[in-house]
């Protein structure tokens, strides 16, 4: 089977309104209060909670989820949407789900006829087969292609049983536990909130999207529920779309620009 590259995990633009540029953009000390003095990780956790409390204002936390799929449509909805526009993705699930009814279909279906089902998505020809696949692998795995078994797991095992499914990373089996029906807490991290993240130096240059899921979890309190991680994951994404661009940041514009040591310096 052709390997798809793995990358950035596609989620839709929260349906919040634009962010209003009146606000006073910095209301607390550049180094939080709490932050103890020689304590590099305690820094980083406390900037951590900073940055989540100034984008949770500017972007109106709480965020409305975006989808109630079940967990496996969830998967497949997030195989679609990998560097994808999101109206493409929407539009050739919405197709898939219109030419097969089940998801059994899929898995016996002639894959040139999904791969038609599924065409305006980014590499269709390669999407195709591994939706097949990764189904079949479920099937085989579960007796059914019904994943809501996942919720009594805990998040570590769920994640774990998911990433044992080919190509499955981190950021898809965070996907498919925290926007599903299963709403069960876990941090997705797309590319641009990794960029984000990068930038404001809550993780090192060096750290790629899979092992920062780990890293900036755990710099968030451990008792936070669902909402609150999905809050953390869509305002670091939604900061990366309208304001901290990959090319040409608008720093100027920027609610953390006082505690980014990138501020003004990315080109
Ligand atoms: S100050 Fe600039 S580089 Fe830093 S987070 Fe804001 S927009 Fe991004």
């Amino acid at each position: 089977m052709a390997q798809l590259p793995l990358g950035g995990l596609a989620a839709p633009l929260a349906p919040s309104s634009a962010p209003s540029r009146r606000k006073a953009r910095t209301r607390e000390p550049a180094r939080p209060a709490a932050e103890p003095a020689g304590d590099p990780e305690a820094a980083v956790r406390a900037k951590a909670l900073l940055v989540h409390k100034r984008l949770c204002a500017e972007y109106h936390c709480p965020i409305s989820y975006f989808h109630n799929l079940d967990p496996v449509s969830e998967l497949v909805s997030s195989l679609l949407s990998h560097r994808t526009r999101n109206a493409d993705s929407g539009a050739a699930f919405k197709r898939l789900r219109e030419r097969f009814p089940t998801w059994e279909d899929v898995i016996e279906a002639p894959t040139a006829e999904v791969e038609e089902a599924i065409h305006g998505v980014r590499w269709p020809e390669l999407k195709a087969p591994r939706i097949q696949e990764i189904l079949a692998q479920v099937l085989a795995r579960v007796g059914d292609l019904d994943l809501d078994f996942l919720a009594e797991m805990g998040v570590d095992r769920a994640r774990a049983w998911l990433e044992e499914l080919s190509g499955i990373g981190p950021k898809t089996s965070a996907a498919v536990l925290s926007f599903s029906r299963l709403r069960m807490p876990a941090l997705p991290v797309d590319s641009h909130h990794h960029r984000v993240a990068q930038r404001l130096g809550l993780i090192g240059a060096k750290v790629a999207v899979g092992p920062s899921h780990t890293v900036l979890r755990a710099q968030l309190p451990g008792d936070w529920d669902a909402q609150t991680l999905y809050d953390n994951h869509e305002i670091l994404m939604l900061h990366g779309q309208r304001v901290c661009h990959h090319r040409a940041p608008r720093c100027g514009a920027c609610v953390v620009r006082d505690i980014c040591p990138s501020a003004d310096h990315v080109g």
